[in-house]
């Protein structure tokens, strides 16, 4: 669906029904696909025809949500995964084992950190965080040979920074690897890494994507554009036989889909984190609203940052929107539409401030998650870094007065009032 602007891609892209078919995506609830020959049945085991056989290799739900993802990227090819979290594991392993190294963007979220940092250091793969506001000489001194790809996130959750994606994709391509960028908080509505420079993008589908907090899902989505067989001695494992799979060499066969035939024959036949076909339904309803919530959220969450950047209960605001914002600059670069509904503040007072104000807020709910249609608030001091001291938190960069505020798709003056009451209370 190339030629369509986004938001009809967000309704239409994906699923095309022929003639009689259901007008609505089916949803395939079936673990298996029966054929009536042995024969047939192994040609597609050979990847030699494609064709649906076991649900966690593929499965048309899937697959039409996963294609939809792509076009509004516009990438080649996409494979969905169960969660954010094994979108982010699947797309690393797909190009490093034990041995290699990527160089990673300090500013990421704390559960992919973790993945990075810890988890698979375990399995012997080696990251090095860099700020995301290192210079393009920083950056460089981060690669060593046996790096295998660049990683950062398009706004950082919640640090909100903006990634620099043109800088980060010239270091990358300079030495030979791909970047890889989480565009989970801005979405393709409002930006798209690929026409940046990016190779492959992930999402954690949970966040707008499904935009009604029901499913937790991933996605993965290769832009195409990356020259594996020009890098062959880095990446074997596309442009050599995979012995796993008949002998099959993933950049001959499939082109322009190699890293998702691999990641989906290889990574998702062996870790097999496949989302059910219900949620991937699911998912596919949200984003046919997709374009029309992104606006709405970035407009929401710029009118509350304005409101907040002048009451004077209020120490700081964080929102790449903001003029005097620090990402402000990059935020006109790559986000000229607006962002996400995602901000941060503090209230004066401090910790015991901060807890009086989320208590006071009606409307705004007290909930570990972000990124949907409600608008809901954390207290990360109290929260997710509870068992840190008031100093601690300042060392990890969270304040104890650090409120983080994802606007949601409600009338604006409504959820105004609510801050505005809330305050009074302090
Ligand atoms: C939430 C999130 C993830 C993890 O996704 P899950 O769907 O929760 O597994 C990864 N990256 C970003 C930027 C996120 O916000």
């Amino acid at each position: 669906m190339a030629s369509y602007h986004i938001g009809t891609k967000c309704i239409q892209s994906g699923y095309v029904p022929e003639n009689g078919e259901p007008r609505i995506l089916p949803i395939v609830q079936s673990t298996t696909f029966k054929y009536s020959s042995t024969e047939h049945m192994g040609r597609l085991f050979d990847l030699e025809e494609s064709g649906y056989f076991y649900t966690r290799l593929a499965n048309p739900t899937n697959d039409a949500v996963a294609a939809k993802i792509a076009d509004l990227e516009g990438g080649a090819a996409a494979m969905l995964t169960s969660s954010g979290q094994a979108a982010c594991f699947f797309a690393v392993v797909n190009l490093c084992g034990a041995g290699d190294h990527f160089v990673c963007s300090s500013t990421i979220y704390g559960g992919t950190f973790n993945l990075f940092g810890v988890s698979l250091k375990k399995l012997g793969i080696e990251v090095t965080f860099v700020p995301p506001d290192a210079d393009e000489d920083t950056l460089q001194a981060a690669v060593r040979p046996n790096t295998k790809a660049f990683f950062g996130e398009t706004i950082a959750n919640p640090a909100m920074t903006v990634l620099d994606i043109e800088k980060f994709a010239r270091v990358a391509h300079r030495n030979g690897v791909p970047l890889m960028v989480d565009n989970t908080f801005a979405t393709p509505i409002h930006c798209r890494p690929i026409e940046w420079g990016a190779d492959i993008v992930i999402h954690s589908t949970t966040k707008y994507m499904d935009g009604h907090a029901t499913s937790v899902g991933g996605c993965i989505v290769d832009s195409g554009n990356f020259d594996w067989e020009a890098n062959a001695g880095k990446f074997p494992g596309l442009t050599q036989p995979d012995p796993s799979y008949h002998g099959v060499i993933y950049t001959k066969q499939f082109g322009k889909a190699a890293f998702i035939m691999k990641g989906t024959a290889q990574i998702m036949r062996d870790y097999g984190a496949i989302p059910s076909p219900f949620n991937s339904f699911l998912l596919n309803i949200g984003l046919e609203t997709l374009h029309l919530r992104m606006k709405r959220h970035a407009e929401n969450a710029q009118t509350v940052a304005e409101y907040l950047s002048t009451h004077p209960k209020i120490s700081w605001v964080r929102y790449p929107g903001l003029p005097g914002d620090s990402q402000h600059g990059l935020a006109e670069k790559y986000l000229p539409e607006g962002g996400c509904g995602v901000l941060s503040f503090g209230v004066k007072g401090g910790r015991k401030a901060a807890v009086t104000f989320m208590d006071s807020l009606k409307l705004a709910a007290i909930v570990t998650h972000v990124a949907d249609a409600r608008t809901s608030v954390l207290h990360p001091a109290s929260h997710t870094h509870r068992q840190l001291s008031d100093e601690e938190l300042e060392t990890a960069g969270v304040s104890p007065d650090l409120i983080r505020f994802s606007v949601g798709i409600e009338d604006s003056r409504d959820i105004i009032s609510d801050i505005s009451n809330a305050l009074d209370a302090v």
